[in-house]
């Protein structure tokens, strides 16, 4: 067993770690209060490989290991959550979705210009009555000649508004649950899909990332934008979650070492009784634990980013970094407020936005809950449950 990181993978977080500290963390709370990201920032990434990290050269990505993206992933959150939210959409959900499930013309329209950085994606799945349980979906995609006809309703989709291209998971008219579902591409702009975003001050987090909710009224695309074979689209939804919520694993450790390292800076210059509050040892039992518990959600996620990139299912691992890491954050971003004491509570300190953007990564892309039937399952082995 080697921890060490290899020399390409030392560059991918030398590099990501300058640009986060010059193009992001200056920026960050002006973008919060903006409630949006400046494309240009994406211009900047893109430039980088970062908006194709996984993908392969061939297909216009940077063609980077798991490890090395997921390296890239916590720096990237370290300096914002949001930005992070619309990365991970668009790298571990949209592009991976292409590569796995799309064919030769799909990869070449719509991943290449996805994996430069030239479009940017979107991914949706949840519905108002379909968020854990993904598989009572009830958007339709019924097949009309040469297109298919989309109705219904999506929810809290990250980057939508922002999207060139929106992948949606709709299901064949008269099935149910696992059954008929499929995966469709809908570029902005499509006649009869609609996007309303959802207000961002109104968010507890993830302020400057947009979450949308959708419509489709007889939203007619081509034949050709199905992903994939007809009815695939559950078998695809697994697949591509397990890909997603590694670096949702990966995003919590780089905000709570945010949380860790705006702390660390604070307890030496802050004093009471005379003295550094680092001093105290309550204070340093909250940045011991906090240290020790962001080592071993890293290691966690470093560990189902590397099983992958060995080809071996990695199911059980990815659901324990990602429930480990969504825990984890929460418990160190409250810490980071605590040991600010009312600072941490007023808004000038960024560990408020950390203990804020910290609470969406038990929720999204498979709750904690949802994480330990997953955990359970692979542990107990075949019970009596059903589906
Ligand atoms: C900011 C934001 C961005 C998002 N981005 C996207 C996106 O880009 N694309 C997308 O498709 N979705 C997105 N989502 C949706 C997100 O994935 C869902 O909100 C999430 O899956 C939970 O679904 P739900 O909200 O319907 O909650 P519910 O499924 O209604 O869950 C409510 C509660 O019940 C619990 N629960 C449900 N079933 C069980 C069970 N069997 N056992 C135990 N407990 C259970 C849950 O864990 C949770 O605590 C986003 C959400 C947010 C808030």
């Amino acid at each position: 067993m080697d921890f060490r990181l290899t020399e390409a993978q030392e560059l991918v977080r030398e590099t990501a770690r300058d640009f986060v500290d010059r193009e992001i963390v200056p920026h960050v709370r002006a973008w919060e209060e903006a409630g949006e990201i400046p494309r240009a920032l994406y211009d900047k990434m893109a430039k980088l490989g970062f908006l194709g990290a996984p993908v392969p050269e061939a297909y216009g990505g940077a063609g980077m290991d798991y490890v090395s993206f997921m390296l890239l992933v916590e720096e990237i959150s370290r300096g914002s959550s949001s930005v992070r939210t619309t990365v991970s959409v668009q790298t571990s959900l949209s592009e991976t979705s292409l590569l796995w499930f799309g064919n030769e013309t799909q990869k070449r329209e719509w991943l290449v210009p996805l994996a430069r950085g030239e479009k940017l994606g979107a991914w949706a799945l949840t519905e108002p009555g379909a968020g854990s349980d993904a598989a009572s979906l009830a958007t339709t995609a019924a097949l009309d000649g040469h297109e298919w006809v989309l109705n219904g309703s999506k929810r809290f989709i990250s980057n939508a508004s922002i999207a060139d291209y929106v992948q949606v998971y709709a299901r064949e008219p008269g099935t149910s649950r696992h059954e008929g579902i499929s995966l469709f591409m809908v570029p902005q702009g499509t006649p009869g899909f609609t996007v309303t975003n959802v207000e961002t001050r109104t968010k507890l987090g993830l302020r400057a990332s947009p979450t949308a909710d959708l419509a489709f009224d007889d939203c007619r695309i081509p034949k050709e934008n199905l992903i994939g074979s007809p009815g695939d689209g559950w078998a695809q939804i697994l697949k591509t979650l397990n890909s997603g919520r590694i670096g949702i694993a990966a995003g919590a450790v780089g905000v709570a070492r945010a949380a860790l390292e705006t702390s660390v800076r604070y307890v030496k210059e802050r004093k009471a009784f005379g003295r550094p509050i680092g001093d105290f040892q309550l204070v340093r039992e909250m940045i011991a634990q906090s240290a020790v518990e962001i080592d071993a959600a890293r290691f966690l996620t470093l560990r189902a980013a590397h099983l992958r990139d060995l080809g071996q299912d990695n199911t059980l691992e990815v659901s324990m970094a990602k429930l480990f890491g969504a825990q984890m954050a929460q418990r160190v971003t409250d810490w980071a407020v605590q040991v600010h004491g009312g600072y941490g509570f007023s808004g000038d300190f960024d560990v408020e936005r950390y203990y804020r953007d910290a609470r969406i990564l038990g929720l999204y892309e498979g709750t904690n809950e949802i994480q330990k039937l997953v955990i359970a399952e692979r542990v107990l082995g075949p019970t009596t449950r059903k589906p």
